[in-house]
């Protein structure tokens, strides 16, 4: 799955790619599986907006969309308006809020990967992929496809202001950080990955971070003391930029926005290194399963 630094590194991507563009159609397929807003409402709020920005808010992909048609859209004066309308014949709530989002200035469409979703950006003349769940055809005449063979991913639409729910991790301070973990009974491993907390730190980037602060996955939140959960908090976000930096860690066959695998494998010190030699103290490294998830750590480094 995906984590936080591959996430940000497709959102990156595909701002480079698509920000200033704008949307002119959109063809959904028929499965309902990855929709969590009305097919007929996706279509609707993206067709004629603009692609302000593409950005990362905890593990989702965020556009940031306006009216402003861009020039090029304006010469054409007309848009294709080719979706099937699927509307509920009476909608929930959620979906009344969802809704607004079509007739808005500003609107933010939201991609959640899943465990195996992909966002291409490519020619119209490229080979549809199996999977592919919407097509959006660009003012610049490319198209931006999302293709999910195991639709675990999510797509939706909402007014401006999407809340994930959490703090950041890369932007929360150390007194925040303290005070979200300090007293809580779980384990501290757990903690890290409840996305009520922290937003879009994973398995892989929980277990390094833990090694680098030289905490044991399985302790009690509530028994770490102050000065190392400082020291957590520094390490999550070293662990985090550092991943960033190298674009992602390629261990989930996830690619970018470009439909290429390019990253660099991030150095895992402990995560997958069951038996092997710790790096820095030569002891092999230990896994556990916690709550369902393994966990590795260093029995010496790691108190
Ligand atoms: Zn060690």
């Amino acid at each position: 799955m995906p984590e936080l630094p591959e996430v940000e590194t497709i959102a990156r991507g595909l701002d480079r790619r698509v920000a200033g563009d704008a949307i002119e159609s959109v063809w959904i397929g028929s499965r309902t599986q990855p929709l969590k807003s009305p097919a007929g409402v996706i279509a609707r709020t993206l067709e004629g907006r603009r692609i302000v920005r593409v950005h990362r808010a905890g593990k989702h992909i965020v556009f940031d969309l306006d009216r402003e048609a861009p020039a090029s859209q304006m010469r054409k004066g007309k848009r294709a308006v080719s979706v099937e309308t699927r509307l509920a014949a009476s909608p929930s709530s959620a979906e009344m809020q969802t809704r607004q989002a079509v007739s808005l200035k500003t609107a933010q469409w939201i991609v959640h990967l899943g465990m195996t979703g992909r966002m291409v950006v490519c020619e119209p003349a490229a080979e549809i992929a199996k999977h592919t769940h919407l097509i959006a055809k660009l003012a610049s005449g490319r198209e931006l496809r999302f293709i999910d063979p195991r639709m675990f991913g999510k797509l939706s639409v909402h007014p401006a202001g999407f809340d994930p729910g959490g703090v950041e991790p890369l932007e929360v301070s150390a007194e925040r950080f303290v005070a979200l973990f300090r007293g809580r009974k779980t384990p501290i491993k757990s903690a890290l990955l409840n996305q009520k907390l922290l937003r879009g730190v994973g398995n892989i980037y929980a277990d390094e971070s833990l090694f680098r602060a030289g905490i044991r996955p399985r302790r009690r939140a509530a028994a770490i003391t102050r000065k190392q959960l400082g020291r957590l908090h520094r390490a999550v976000r070293e662990v985090l930029r550092e991943a960033i930096t190298l674009g992602g860690s390629s261990i989930s066959d996830y690619v970018d926005a470009d439909g290429e695998e390019g990253f660099f494998q991030f150095q895992h010190r402990v995560y997958g290194r069951e038996g092997e030699p710790c790096l820095v103290c030569g002891t092999a490294i230990r896994r556990v399963v916690l709550a369902g998830r393994s966990s590795h750590y260093c029995p010496k480094c790691q108190k």
